[in-house]
């Protein structure tokens, strides 16, 4: 039995996971349209390397990453490119963002795939490319590339490569699914991760709450000690990487450090079988697994869905009431945010579709003022000062915010979720991250445009000192020539004189008596 340290703080929000986890995964089809957002990862957005009018193959890489932290962007499915334009994203802000668009042929025909037979005869870095080269990232919800997380450098030794399947969040049951239908698959990945990192240990968690998952998977493990499988106590945030670090190891991942500085590399489930298919048949990420639950949807259940479905496609497959619907969240309650259209497309991150009626969204109650009495630093499970974080991002003294560790913060919203006084602190903890982010770019700003200030001023007084010396040397060029001519003429003067004289000299010599001579 695995040893589990316990980590502060946390809540056991109500679940909702039994709505959609009874039905088994069902693919979601070909929809009319595929919509791939360049930009559905951490880092520099995919540059498009395809046109309109071009004809696409399933798996072909329609955009190519740019840069090292980046990841490309697949074909979904075979077509037709009939757009690259704005279209509405997956975003709080409810912005558009450039968009390849797709008109399937429905004949699903794909591109050639490169098969690894032997991935163990591989060095650990061609593993690292196939992985890039597939557009992997973290599908957990981070988007963080994949292939970047498997490198961690040579000085740093992985001891333990954690597998993520705690999915601590209310709603959300893909990654139970998952290990439930596909654990072979899952099992395969890990080991894919953890020969790229040489990784001493592997650990799938999975929370207590999954007694299915756990089941499958250690009948496909059957007493392996190289991998095993820790089932972790309910409690919400037990899936944030800083909290399951702590219950795997009881190590502390430090303030503003990394898994890796505890010798722990963490990734999610779904990104490790997204390994396996990308190693072992050749597959690029182009579908996933998403629930699409909430008491507006008729039939709540998780799908197969290609990336780039519009939500639309999704929330009429699982009989949505769109009329009821009031909210609709990508991600879970905690942690997810609300997309303003229905057009979005599912991307890589996309884990949950939740649709909710009036019903379940009671207007939220009026925030009263904090009374002081600790619940939400009770509930932080990163032991922060949540009260103390409050009144300075509302008094706006963001480096007293700073202070107590804002960016600590992973704004899981255990605080607002206890706080008896209503108060949304979450989103006061997002403005001052906002504000401080906002006054960073312009102090970047501002240092740019004061460099560029600097170095002009630099030049000019540069220019002005070459112009100040090339007129002292013509000036010094002049004089000499001056000089000289002056001495030239003086010579000149000198032997015109000296001819004269002779000249007088001979005149007279001429001119004497000859009885003399
Ligand atoms: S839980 Fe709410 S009322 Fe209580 S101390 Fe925290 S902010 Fe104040
Ligand atoms: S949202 Fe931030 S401050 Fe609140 S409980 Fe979570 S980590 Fe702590």
């Amino acid at each position: 039995m695995m040893k589990i340290w316990s980590f502060p703080g946390g809540v056991h929000p109500p679940q909702h996971k039994e709505e959609s986890n009874s039905r088994p995964i069902a693919p979601a089809g070909i929809p009319t349209q595929i919509i791939l957002p360049v930009h559905q990862h951490i880092g520099q957005s995919a540059v498009p390397i395809v046109e309109v009018g071009d004809t696409v193959l399933k798996g072909q890489m329609i955009a190519k990453a740019e840069g090292f932290v980046s990841a490309p962007l697949h074909a979904s499915t075979s077509g037709k490119v009939i757009a690259i334009e704005p279209r509405p994203v997956p975003h709080p802000s409810g912005m558009r963002a450039m968009c390849v668009v797709i008109e399937p042929d429905n004949k699903e025909t794909w591109a050639r795939l490169n098969k690894i037979d032997d991935y163990r005869s591989l060095d650990p870095s061609a593993l690292r490319n196939i992985i890039r080269q597939a557009g992997i990232v973290g599908l957990g919800g981070a988007g963080f590339p994949t292939f970047i997380k498997l490198n961690p450098g040579p000085e740093k030794c992985v001891e333990t490569l954690i597998i993520n399947g705690v999915e601590c969040e209310p709603y959300i049951t893909c990654d139970d699914l998952l290990m439930r239908t596909r654990a072979e698959e899952v099992i395969a990945g890990t080991e894919i991760i953890q020969f790229a990192l040489q990784a001493k240990k592997a650990i799938i968690a999975v929370e207590d709450n999954k007694p299915e998952a756990i089941h499958h998977l250690e009948e496909v493990l059957s007493g392996r000690t190289d991998i095993s499988v820790a089932a972790i106590p309910t409690r919400y945030p037990a899936g944030s990487e800083k909290q399951l670090v702590k219950a795997l190891t009881g190590k502390e991942v430090p303030k503003d450090g990394l898994a890796i500085h505890v010798g722990v590399v963490g990734q999610n489930v779904a990104t490790a079988r997204a390994v396996y298919r990308a190693v072992i048949h050749g597959e690029p990420l182009i579908s996933r697994i998403v629930t699409v639950t909430g008491d507006a949807v008729g039939k709540p259940q998780n799908f197969e869905a290609l990336i780039g479905t519009p939500f639309t496609h999704l929330l009429q497959l699982a009989q949505t009431d769109t009329d009821a619907m009031q909210r609709l969240t990508m991600g879970g309650p905690m942690m997810g945010f609300a997309v303003t259209t229905a057009e979005v497309p599912l991307i890589k991150t996309t884990n949950c579709i939740l649709a909710q009626t009036a019903e379940t969204l009671p207007k939220p109650e009026p925030a009263m003022p904090c009374i002081r009495c600790g619940a939400c630093a009770e509930a932080c499970p990163v032991s922060l000062l949540p009260q103390q974080l409050y009144w300075y991002s509302r008094a706006n003294q963001f480096d007293k915010a700073q202070e107590y560790n804002l960016f600590d913060c992973i704004e899981c919203g255990c605080c607002s979720y206890v706080c008896p006084s209503h108060i949304p602190l979450v989103q006061y903890y997002r403005y001052a991250k906002g504000q401080i982010w906002i006054k960073e770019q312009e102090k970047k700003k501002s240092d740019i445009a004061r460099k560029r200030h600097e170095a002009r001023l630099a030049r000019l007084e540069r220019e002005k000192a070459e112009r100040e010396a090339k007129r002292n040397r013509k000036k010094a060029a002049m004089q000499q020539k001056k000089a000289a001519d002056a001495a030239r003429s003086a010579r000149e003067k000198a032997m015109k004189l000296r001819e004269k004289a002779l000249e007088n000299v001979s005149s007279v010599t001429d001119t004497t008596n000859p009885k003399e001579q």
